[in-house]
């Protein structure tokens, strides 16, 4: 099918991108941002969205900056996923995981063009950099008609594709917390086929001291509508040995009781379950050869 007809303006500016977007918000249709058009163009394609104004981000400086900066790497509006396959990206256990999560993004034509904002914005329910974000408790710098504002990543995603963007919004980037120094990282993730979105994922961020867990994150794709936190799989293993026993009881718990995964075509809740089970426990026997393998660098 041929895109419905659309106006498209392409700013040289944040603010003209701004104004842009909040005079095509009123529009019929309202207005979409183009950044890497992987997912926006399909959109259009199928017509499941009609915009009559397309507000083309290309042109406008400064959203393309990925930098650590204050314990927080920034990744602008404009960063291609292909950036993240960098693990220069970021120092410590961010910068190991990056380049993982970074592969599992489509193939390499989509991670050449498509952005990791977008990819937020598009909120996809089984998008990598959604479980990173929920998983880090990531910063979302917005700028709209009245200003600046900044979302956590745990309050962005409402639902398939829905966040809490307003329509004159431009995410203008995102701030990860890089884990503390000493940390692991383990992601994991399920697909029907190469070219498929994940079926469901896992990614684990796990601090050990002497043995015993002393921080644990869990991020899941494919346990709701939306990327969530395994919080009751973490308080488990909060101080608990790091060990395959413990891992797998916290998997149990991650997948029974954090994850409430919704009806998809393929594959039902209890196998999504038992799946989100061994991904959680994979991921978090990782994380912790992650840890362990920094630490046998150091010594
Ligand atoms: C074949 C195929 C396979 C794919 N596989 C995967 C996969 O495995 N995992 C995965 O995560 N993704 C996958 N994708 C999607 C890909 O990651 C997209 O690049 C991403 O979802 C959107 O990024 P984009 O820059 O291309 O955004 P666009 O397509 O330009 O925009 C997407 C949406 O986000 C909005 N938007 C974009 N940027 C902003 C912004 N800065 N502020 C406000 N709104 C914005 C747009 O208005 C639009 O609604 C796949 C895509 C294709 C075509």
């Amino acid at each position: 099918m041929k895109s419905p007809p659309f106006d498209l303006v392409a700013p040289s500016s944040l603010e003209d991108a701004v104004l842009a977007l909040a005079a095509g918000a009123d529009r019929p249709g309202g207005a979409a941002v183009l950044a890497g058009g992987q997912s926006l163009l399909l959109d259009l394609h199928h017509r499941r969205v009609r915009p009559s104004l397309v507000v083309d981000l290309r042109r406008v400086p400064g959203l393309d900056g990925l930098g650590v900066h204050e314990g927080h790497l920034r990744v602008g509006a404009l960063v291609r996923h292909r950036a993240l396959e960098d693990p220069a990206a970021a120092s410590g256990a961010l910068g190991r995981v990056l380049p993982v999560l970074a592969e599992h993004v489509g193939h390499p034509p989509i991670r050449e063009l498509g952005t990791f904002c977008g990819s937020l914005a598009w909120a996809h329910p089984t998008a990598e950099w959604g479980v990173l974000a929920v998983t880090l408790d990531a910063v979302l710098d917005l700028r709209g008609p009245a200003g600046a504002r900044t979302v956590a990543a745990g309050q962005w995603f409402t639902g398939r594709h829905a966040t809490v963007r307003r329509d004159a919004e431009l995410l203008t980037g995102v701030r990860l917390p890089l884990p503390p120094p000493g940390a692991g990282a383990g992601f994991l993730e399920h697909r029907r086929t190469e070219a498929s979105f994940a079926a469901a994922a896992a990614l684990a961020v796990l601090e050990v001291e002497d043995g015993a867990v002393r921080s644990a994150r869990i991020g899941l794709a494919g346990a709701a509508d939306r990327p969530v936190r395994a919080h009751r799989a973490e308080r488990l293993l909060r101080g608990a040995p790091a060990t395959p026993e413990a891992f797998a009881g916290a998997a149990r718990v991650a997948a029974h009781e954090d994850a409430d995964p919704v009806p998809e075509p393929h594959g039902g809740i209890d196998h999504r379950r038992q799946v989100l089970s061994v991904l959680v426990r994979r991921a978090l026997g990782a994380a912790l050869a992650d840890a362990r393998g920094q630490r046998q660098e150091a010594a």
